[in-house]
């Protein structure tokens, strides 16, 4: 259940709710948003007796029960959807984001090169791993501190934003340093330790659809990051595992209108993935746009042949340029802009 709270609730109304909450056995957690406080009653089983007893308290507003599993990620909490700001540039409003670059950083020279071709074509944020979970352990594991060091440069350089993955809970201070979204991956979307530490950083946080992961579990994962006060989260779909084998994974196109259902949270749509083969991208970007995506989040690569991973997927800057001009058209289509 979430309690509304005025917008001239004072702080004294607010405790003296979260007071009778915890008389009646309950554990209660505030957000404050720019115009009114909101409190969780976390596992509200007992609904009337809670009415019963913070209704008519001064300040009060509304109580929304949610029977959803998720309570923050969902549309009945916040009908609106949430627009997440980065350096100017929104995410989950009219317009549409673009996040494109290598699977990896590689080095300051490929990722410069790559930089500037990606915002000549029309993205404003740069993805690049710097902290690779790969498959093998005996793959290419990223560069570490170096790599977010060459991303703060290319960002320099450029004004792009970063994108970065962090893999583990240790590293999340050091990434947030450098970063200005916190991706995490596909594989560590049920690692609820990070989970957790990413939602006390006061940082935009990607959150990859795991590789088996149902749209409730997704959800579900969401809520640890918002729960713990970072209500940031931006969804990421990057194709689950089912039968098929002709593609890397099975791009699951429904999560999107799904998601903007059930959910108030930015979705972006990872072509690069699901297709782990670079002529089929383009079309799935496509797509995504069409289903009401708010962003994509493509691998760009001047010489495929020579990345040091995911080539196999990742698009030549020719395409992606030619690749952006039938995005703002669907764009357009759309009602919104790239
Ligand atoms: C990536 O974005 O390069 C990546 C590792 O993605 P995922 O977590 O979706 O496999
Ligand atoms: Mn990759």
């Amino acid at each position: 259940m979430i309690i509304t709270m005025s917008s001239s609730a004072t702080k004294k109304e607010i405790a003296r709710v979260k007071e009778k909450i915890k008389e009646l056995g309950y554990e209660a957690k505030t957000f404050r948003g720019v115009k009114k406080a909101v409190i969780h009653v976390i596992g509200a089983t007992d609904r009337e007796r809670i009415a019963q007893s913070v209704e008519q308290l001064p300040g009060v507003e509304r109580l929304t029960p949610i029977l959803s599993p998720f309570k923050l990620g969902s549309r009945e909490f916040h009908p609106e959807d949430t627009i997440v700001s980065i350096n100017g540039k929104t995410i989950g409003g009219k317009e549409i984001v673009i996040m494109a670059g290598p699977c990896a950083v590689e080095s300051e020279d490929v990722i410069l090169k790559i930089a500037k071709e990606v915002k000549k074509a029309g993205a404003s944020i740069l993805r690049g791993g710097a902290f690779k979970p790969r498959s093998s352990p005996y793959s290419f594991q990223g560069l570490g501190e170096k790599g977010l060091k060459i991303l703060a440069e290319a960002r320099k350089q450029t004004g792009l934003s970063i994108i970065t993955e962090v893999v583990s809970e240790i590293d999340v201070p050091l990434v947030a340093k450098y970063a200005d979204i916190l991706q995490i991956g596909a594989r560590n979307m049920q690692n609820y330790q990070l989970l957790k530490t990413v939602g006390r950083f006061n940082k935009p946080v990607l959150l990859k659809r795991g590789i088996s992961a149902t749209i409730e579990e997704w959800l579900m994962a969401a809520e640890y990051i918002q729960s713990e006060g970072n209500h940031h989260v931006i969804l990421c779909e990057r194709g689950i595992r089912t039968f098929e084998t002709y593609t890397r994974y099975t791009l699951d196109i429904s999560t999107v209108p799904v998601i903007k259902e059930l959910s108030h949270l930015p979705i972006i749509v990872d072509p690069s993935h699901p297709a782990g083969n670079s002529k089929y991208v383009p079309a799935l970007a496509r797509a995504a746009i069409a289903a009401g995506a708010d962003g994509i989040l493509i691998e760009v690569h001047t010489q495929p042949s020579k990345a040091l991973s995911d080539g196999k997927q990742s698009i030549k800057p020719e395409i992606f340029n030619g690749l952006m001009e039938d995005l703002k058209k669907i764009a357009e289509a759309m009602g919104r802009k790239i």
